[in-house]
C-alpha cells in the first residue's frame, strides 16, 4: 500500500547552524516515534545545508530532499544546481513545482515536464507540487486548472515511473497564509486527482501514489486532514522550521 508522508519544506529559512539545531530536535524526537516502515519523514533545508543534513541523518528515519533541482544535466547556468550534484550528497529527491518556484521563478508546466524527467532519469525522487489560485477556485475552475497541471508536466511518464513520484496539492491560497482548505475541500481535490490516475493508468498506480496536501498545515488541523482516506500526509511549510510543531504533526500521521 501507499506510503504516508510528512515533509517540511524549509524554504529559504536555517543557516547552517539552526538547521544542525533543527536536525538534532527531530532526530531525537522522530526516534520516540518508533515510525513503521509505511510512514516517510522527510526534510527539505535549502541546496547549502544538504550535505550536512544528509551526513546528519543518517542513521535516522529522517529523509532529505532538496527544494528544486536544474532541468539540465550539467554546463553553463550560474547559480544552479544538478541531478548529479545532488545525487552525489546523497539526497535522493526533489520538490518540483512549488507555487513559489511557479510565481516567483517563472516555472511553467512545460518546464516542470523536463525537471521531472531529469530527476526520474537519474533514478532520483520527484515531489511533484500543484495546486489552483485563489481566483481559480472563485471562479470555479480549480479542478481544471489542476488537471491541466498534472497532465502538462506529468502524462508523459510511463506507468513505471510513478513508483518515483509523490503528489503534493497544494492551493496557492492557502500556502502560508494561515487560510487551510477544509479537510473536506482537500478530500474532494485528492479524490478527484487519483481518479484522474485510474483513468490514465489503473487502479494499480492511481493506489499506489502518494498524494500530499500542503497549505497551512498546523499542529491544531494536521489530525483531520490526515484522516481523509485519500490525503496521504502533508507537505508542511511554516510548521516545519520548529521541533514540537513538526514533531506533533508526523505524530497526527
Ligand atoms: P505553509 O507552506 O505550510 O507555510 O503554508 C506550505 C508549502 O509551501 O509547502
Amino acid at each position: 500500500m501507499r506510503k504516508k508522508i510528512v515533509a517540511g519544506n524549509w524554504k529559504m529559512n536555517k543557516n547552517l547552524d539552526e538547521a544542525k539545531e533543527l536536525i538534532k530536535g527531530l532526530k531525537k524526537e522522530v526516534k520516540k516515534l518508533k515510525l513503521k516502515d509505511d510512514t516517510r519523514v522527510i526534510i527539505a533545508p535549502s541546496f547549502i545545508n544538504l550535505r550536512a543534513a544528509v551526513n546528519r541523518t543518517k542513521k535516522s528515519k529522517i529523509e532529505v530532499a532538496a527544494q528544486n533541482v536544474h532541468q539540465e544535466k550539467r554546463g553553463a547556468f550560474t547559480g544552479e544546481v544538478s541531478v548529479d550534484m545532488l545525487e552525489s550528497v546523497g539526497v535522493k529527491t526533489a520538490i518540483l513545482g512549488h507555487s513559489e518556484r511557479r510565481t516567483y521563478f517563472g516555472e511553467t508546466d512545460e518546464l516542470l515536464a523536463e525537471k521531472v524527467n531529469t530527476v526520474l532519469g537519474k533514478g532520483l525522487e520527484a515531489i511533484f507540487c500543484f495546486g489552483e489560485l485563489l481566483e481559480d477556485r472563485k471562479s470555479n475552475s480549480h479542478f481544471k486548472v489542476v488537471e491541466d497541471q498534472i497532465k502538462k508536466a506529468l502524462f508523459h511518464l510511463d506507468k513505471t515511473s510513478f513508483t518515483n513520484v509523490v503528489l503534493a496539492y497544494e492551493p496557492v491560497w492557502a500556502i502560508g497564509t494561515g487560510e487551510t482548505a477544509s479537510p473536506e475541500q482537500a478530500q474532494e481535490m485528492h479524490a478527484f486527482i487519483r481518479n484522474l490516475f485510474v483513468k490514465e493508468y489503473g487502479e494499480d498506480v492511481a493506489n499506489s501514489i502518494s498524494i500530499l496536501y500542503g497549505g497551512s498545515v498546523k499542529p491544531n488541523n494536521a489530525k483531520e486532514i490526515f484522516s481523509k482516506p485519500d490525503v496521504d500526509g502533508g507537505l508542511i511549510g511554516g510548521a516545519s522550521l520548529k521541533v514540537d510543531d513538526f514533531t506533533q504533526i508526523i505524530k497526527a500521521i
